[in-house]
């Protein structure tokens, strides 16, 4: 019998290759986007939060605490002091609860408000709109900028540019300066970097982030939003109907088009017209460069700069505000926002548990820390007394930022021998460790592995009542 399996020619007819007009459209070059300066409601709301963030970013690590930085993120000697709470390698616990908390926070704001964090608050955002602001003192409006960028060199030109490089620069500087001041100690850090003293690693972070926030802030700009940030490409998860996030009103605002001035608003209708005059002042003031009334787009960062400028054409046209406006979609729909909403709810839940915890952490915290380590060479030992003996080896963390005497103990029997310093001195940020022996009379043990604890308590020191106390295991034969 033969049965013929039947046979298909499946080579590829044609190769696409895409045209090469396409391919250049396809990865071609950034155009530069010259943002119009505009004012407003929401750009007052930005300069006040920028404010209030800078000044906090500017002066808070020359704060001094008990006679030292307050703030210091000591990456060196593994230890970060914020005022009175030193934070160790051992508290990580801390700083995962920060971080979900930050999480939670930010989940919760964005499904309320869309990116509001992008456009108020993130740092690139705030230092994009300083460098923007230096870029208008020296080159001019808008109109002016494009036109010095077409003209050829020339001397108004070569100084103009020079002094806004210079004014960026120079705050880039003063920013990696204070950042940096941030771990490791910052009045020292001005003094050795302008008189050239500082230590290799100090120099090079400087260095390093000046070059980073004048190439983020002054040319990058809208580039680390749109292609670099990832909370660009994954807020839309979070989002929902009932977002407000900026939109157009399409249905108030087509067909778009120019009109006279004196055209009442009333008459729009009978003209076929919307209140779009079609200005694109929206798009001019945008800093991420998109027409909002293509619907939302992921490059949109919230910053209501668009919101101002229709409500500044609006104004002088004399029609009603909010062309543009912080709508959600179920409004721009003819509906309602609903408020409050399962998703909302959930994080709000979330996020007052683990501020609670976070909470509670820091409340509770005691700035001691003991580890017991059992010798692992011999389980336990008869001495000449015929005492049972445990060794251990004790490791006391001081946690906190003064020196003190420590007083070692043990509990869980009635009677033992402790060989080792009971008295101890720790200072701030120091652990101690020292090797120690239990022996137990034989009488007192009735199992082979009973409860013991140990404890660790300041002396010396009335106002403070720091202990802690440790469980292990004493072994013996019985
Ligand atoms: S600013 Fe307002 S009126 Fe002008 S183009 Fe934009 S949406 Fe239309
Ligand atoms: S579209 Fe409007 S809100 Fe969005 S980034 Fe541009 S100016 Fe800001």
């Amino acid at each position: 019998m033969t049965e013929r399996i039947p046979v298909r020619d499946t080579t590829p007819i044609k190769v696409h290759k895409p045209e090469p007009a396409k391919q250049e459209k396809r990865y071609s070059s950034r155009s530069r986007i010259y943002v119009r300066s505009v004012e407003g409601k929401f750009e007052n709301i930005r300069r006040f939060f920028g404010l209030i963030f800078m000044g906090m970013f500017a002066v808070l690590p020359w704060f001094q605490y008990d006679g030292q930085q307050a703030i210091l993120l000591d990456i060196m000697n593994q230890r970060f002091s914020i005022f009175a709470l030193t934070l160790w390698p051992q508290d990580l616990t801390l700083l995962a609860y920060t971080l979900i908390v930050s999480a939670f926070a930010l989940f919760f704001v964005t499904t309320f408000a869309g990116r509001v964090w992008c456009g108020f608050m993130c740092p690139q955002t705030t230092w994009t709109f300083i460098f923007m602001w230096l870029e208008e003192r020296f080159e001019g409006a808008r109109n002016k900028r494009i036109k010095l960028d077409q003209r050829p060199m020339d001397f108004d030109k070569f100084w103009r540019k020079s002094a806004k490089h210079a004014s960026w620069v120079l705050v880039a500087l003063l920013t990696a300066l204070t950042f940096v001041g941030y771990f490791t100690p910052i009045d020292a850090l001005f003094i050795n970097f302008f008189t050239f003293d500082a230590s290799f690693w100090a120099g090079f972070s400087v260095i390093f982030f000046t070059v980073c926030t004048y190439g983020n802030a002054g040319w990058m700009r809208e580039i680390m939003c749109t292609h670099m940030c990832p909370y660009a490409r994954f807020q839309s998860a979070m989002f929902d109907k009932d977002t407000f996030t900026v939109s157009y009103d399409a249905k108030r605002g087509e067909t778009r088009g120019p009109r006279p001035r004196k055209l009442a608003h009333e008459d729009l209708a009978d003209k076929g017209l919307g209140d779009c005059i079609d200005c694109n002042l929206c798009v001019q003031v945008c800093p991420t460069g998109i027409d909002i009334r293509n619907g939302l787009q992921y490059e949109c960062i919230n910053c209501g700069s668009c919101v101002d400028a229709c409500d500044g054409v609006m104004d002088k046209m004399g029609y009603p505000k909010g062309l543009i406006s912080f709508t959600s979609e179920h409004e721009l729909n003819g509906g309602t926002t609903k408020i409050i909403r399962p998703k909302l709810v959930g994080y709000f839940i979330v996020l007052t548990v683990m501020v609670s915890l976070l909470t509670f952490d820091i409340v509770t915290r005691v700035p001691l820390e003991l580890d017991i380590i059992r010798d692992r060479n011999s389980l336990y030992r008869e001495n000449n007394d015929g005492f049972i003996e445990n060794v251990y080896t004790l490791k006391i963390l001081n946690k906190s930022q003064q020196d003190y005497r420590y007083k070692i103990s043990v509990l869980g029997f009635e009677e033992v021998d402790f060989i080792g310093d009971t008295e101890v001195f720790v200072s701030a940020g120091e652990v101690y460790s020292q090797p120690v022996s239990v022996a137990i009379n034989p009488d007192l043990l009735t199992d082979p592995v009973m409860d013991m604890t140990i404890r660790v308590e300041v002396i010396g020191d009335d106002n403070t009542s720091i202990a802690v106390e440790e469980p292990t295991k004493f072994l013996s034969r019985r």
